[in-house]
């Protein structure tokens, strides 16, 4: 007897919460927030949010986390009608380090032991202490893995094999079942740095034949209106913005995006401009200076400097930075000489750095239709540019794998039942890829 149980994924972006249930083994992979999780109740935004001292409470009430024995720790549910008990699931497998793969792991009870990435583990940590964020209980057990690793857990066995996506240590899953292989996806693309690597978990998961396939879908939609970035294309085409300009360079990405770190450094080194970043990825990149990744010492390296932003008090992990620091002014004095990372939530920088015009290449997603919260974002943005005399130029690669790059892969896997998640459109699977099953959330799937 072996089923998967949709509590998160199922036609919405992210949030993935997939019970994998064998014997009496019960393992979850991902346990993340889906971005439109809170829309329907919720307006965080104008501080309409789920009552954080309360745990689950206004979650259970809307139904908007599994309300299962056994899950949660007793702090979570506290203030709920679930009653404490004994762990009740045999681990969470974690495929990396987004928000929408990660964000309920707080809430687990912490005698179910988490498995995640080494590389994984250390972007959460940095995350958790340069920001108000928390991702594990008191108490809570991580055991990191490795690509290729057999982890046995009770009848299950678990291969974590690396993926490419936007963030460094991604992974699928290949689960050995009494009834055969599960595979899973997590997010994942085969146009960045490390195809290859990709290209090396449809392999794999090919070879083990598998009874199912779990894929996300994120770009299975009707009409593809943006254009189809590679990471190597990106880097091109910022190349020609900044060797055209003789002023301030902006560079607007993803904080957990190293890839596209990487890219701007490499352009920076190129182009003979400095780097400049800000101290939360100075901290990032610290924190992984041991890993394989192969990243630059933001502080060693001639290419990089770090900003500070005047503030009125600096936190504990702020404070060891701060002497090796550049400061607004160094920025004005310097336009013509840097590229200049700046986040959204940080352009009130540029009122201090008084640029004398210059371009911005957002390297991020466009606005999303769906989301209308991301075009009020963006027509800011454009108002902070045009107020500086800044011109916008969008270069962006997804983090995710093209619509027929997916049916692609569903093909060449050729598993015997295919179970869309992390998308908008999981019916449109059906169409081009047999043995499609639309799942409904919370209902359980034989295999
Ligand atoms: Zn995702």
């Amino acid at each position: 007897m072996t089923s998967l149980t949709f509590f998160g994924g199922v036609k919405e972006i992210g949030g993935n919460k997939i019970l994998l249930e064998d014997r009496k083994t019960r393992i979850f992979l991902d346990f993340g927030q889906s971005f439109s999780l809170l829309d329907d109740y919720f307006v965080p935004e104008s501080y309409l949010s789920p009552r954080d001292r309360f745990g689950l409470r206004d979650y259970f009430e809307f139904g908007l986390i599994p309300k299962l024995n056994g899950l949660y720790s007793d702090e979570a549910i506290e203030h709920t009608d679930l009653k404490a008990s004994e762990p009740g699931f045999d681990g969470v497998f974690i495929s990396h380090a987004h928000f929408d793969h990660v964000a309920h792991l707080e809430y687990l009870h912490p005698g179910i032991p988490i498995y995640m990435g080494e590389t994984a583990k250390k972007i959460l940590d940095s995350n958790a202490e340069t920001t108000s964020n928390r991702y594990f209980a008191e108490g809570a057990e991580i055991r990191q893995f490795r690509s290729g690793q057999e982890i046995s857990v009770g009848d299950l066995k678990v291969t974590p094999i690396h993926v490419d996506h936007s963030v460094p240590g991604a992974y699928g899953f290949l689960v050995e079942t009494s009834e055969g292989v599960v595979a899973y996806t997590g997010d994942l693309r085969q146009h960045g740095p490390r195809g290859d690597m990709t290209r090396e978990f449809v392999q794999r998961a090919k070879e083990a034949e598998p009874e199912a396939l779990i894929i996300e879908g994120t770009r299975v939609f009707d009409v593809e209106k943006r254009k189809n970035y590679s990471e190597e294309s990106v880097k091109e085409e910022s190349k020609k913005v900044i060797h055209e300009s003789d002023r301030l360079v902006l560079a607007m990405r993803y904080p957990k995006d190293l890839d596209r770190f990487r890219t701007f450094h490499d352009i920076a080194k190129e182009s003979g401009r400095k780097l400049v970043t800000s101290m939360k990825t100075a901290h990032l990149l610290q924190s992984l200076k041991d890993d394989p990744l192969g990243l630059s010492d933001p502080f060693k390296d001639k290419h990089i400097e770090v900003y500070c932003r005047k503030m009125k008090t600096y936190k504990k992990w702020e404070k060891p930075m701060m002497d090796d620091c550049v400061d607004s002014g160094y920025i004005h004095d310097n336009q013509k000489e840097l590229i200049f990372e700046l986040d959204f939530w940080q352009l009130t920088e540029l009122v201090d750095v008084r640029p004398s015009g210059g371009e911005c290449i957002h390297s991020m997603s466009e606005p999303f239709e769906e989301d209308p919260m991301s075009q009020v974002s963006d027509d800011v943005l454009e108002n902070w540019l045009e107020h500086f005399g800044m011109r916008r130029h969008q270069l962006h690669a997804s983090g995710h794998a093209s619509k027929s790059e997916i049916f692609e892969i569903v093909k060449e896997i050729d598993a015997k039942k295919v179970f869309p998640v992390h998308t908008m459109n999981p019916g449109m699977f059906g169409v081009a890829c047999r043995n499609t099953e639309v799942t409904e959330k919370g209902r359980k799937c034989e295999i």
